[in-house]
């Protein structure tokens, strides 16, 4: 154990930079990272304003932060792919590499999964951590650690678009044009999607996502959506329909706008239960995927950011100061439309 400043939760609403324990002994097969930029969340902000998510609640103070990119400074034994002043990227979910869910490749549904910042378990708000090597990713040279930091809440868009199973040429509509719909846009292009439907109320919102060549935003306060949708496909309907807005009133005209065997992936979590008209899924044979974040795409995300194809950088709306981090997630708190990711420096250079 080591003492170290960190961003702490320690209860709902009280949030303090602080020194706490860190465990940063580096066993067998794990590696100590210096912790360069973290990106602010919605889930990290949901602990701090609510002090829960569903079953997991803050009872004890927590390090906040899962969207992290650093440098190795000391490897473990047995570790080989990764040594001392690599750049990386780290996989916030450890599962445990036995479970039955790991070993049929689902190692995210794994219910012994140690998630960073999901409490119990200690986030990485602080400038060194230990992580498994197996989690830990190389970033090339020319990939900023900002970017590195992005590939989290990317790899949920990566398993969005995978769990779809685009085919090229594909009319895509994502509904809910905040971080992760934005994302889930920009994965499904690169997937091969021809057009993305971005579908928001909020204006600035869809400012943001139409900057990406592909995307087609529609604000559904001013035009709706199934007529949009009927005049881009010539009333077929879309292939793909990716929910992201965890919008109950999303739900009540989402199985109307898929074409008849396209697919709903329901990406954002209702924040209360939603009624399904199954019969309309039934007859026109719609497929329905879920998305609990991800698994096996961080190799992907960091190849398509590296080669260019994905430029998240235009979604980091702004960068905060260790010392500030407080006022990091109070702007986050704020959920300003024009604010897309905000992320924190941990490191001074
Ligand atoms: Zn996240």
């Amino acid at each position: 154990m080591a003492l170290q400043p960190a961003l702490v939760l320690e209860k709902q609403h009280d949030l303090n930079l602080r020194d706490i324990e860190v465990p940063l002994h580096t066993g067998p097969g794990m590696v100590r990272i210096a912790i360069h930029t973290v990106g602010v969340c919605g889930s990290d902000v949901h602990y701090y304003t609510h002090g829960r998510i569903g079953p997991f609640v803050v009872e004890a103070p927590m390090i906040l932060g899962h969207e992290a990119a650093g440098t190795i400074v000391e490897v473990g034994e047995g570790v080989t792919h990764l040594k001392v002043g690599d750049r990386v990227c780290m996989e916030p979910g450890i599962p445990d590499a036995n479970s039955r869910a790991s070993r049929l490749g689902m190692y995210n549904v794994d219910p012994a999964v140690q998630f960073w910042a999901t409490p119990p378990v200690h986030g990485v708000l602080t400038p060194q951590v230990v992580h498994p090597a197996n989690y830990t990713f190389k970033l090339p040279d020319h990939v900023s650690f900002a970017e590195g930091a992005m590939v989290e809440p990317f790899a949920v868009g990566m398993q969005a678009a995978s769990k779809a199973r685009i085919t090229p040429g594909d009319t895509a509509l994502v509904l809910g044009a905040g971080p992760i719909g934005t994302m889930v846009a920009l994965a499904a292009l690169a997937g091969g999607c021809a057009r993305v439907i971005v579908a928001d109320l909020a204006q600035p919102k869809l400012d943001i996502a139409a900057q990406y060549q592909g995307v087609i935003p529609v604000n559904i306060r001013e035009r709706n959506l199934a007529e949009v949708i009927g005049e881009l496909t010539e009333g077929w309907g879309v292939d793909v329909v990716f929910e992201c807005s965890g919008s109950p009133k999303a739900w009540e005209s989402v199985m109307d706008l898929p074409r008849p065997g396209g697919c709903i992936v329901v990406v954002g979590l209702p924040v209360e239960p939603v009624r399904l008209d199954i019969a309309m899924a039934s007859v026109r044979e719609l497929r329905i995927e879920n998305v609990f974040r991800y698994a096996h795409q961080y190799d992907r995300a960091i190849a398509l950011i590296a080669s260019g194809r994905v430029d998240l950088k235009p979604l980091i709306s702004e960068t905060f100061a260790f010392a500030d981090s407080k006022a990091a997630f109070d702007r986050a708190v704020e959920a300003r439309p024009t604010d897309v990711k905000l992320q924190i420096r941990v490191t001074a250079e």
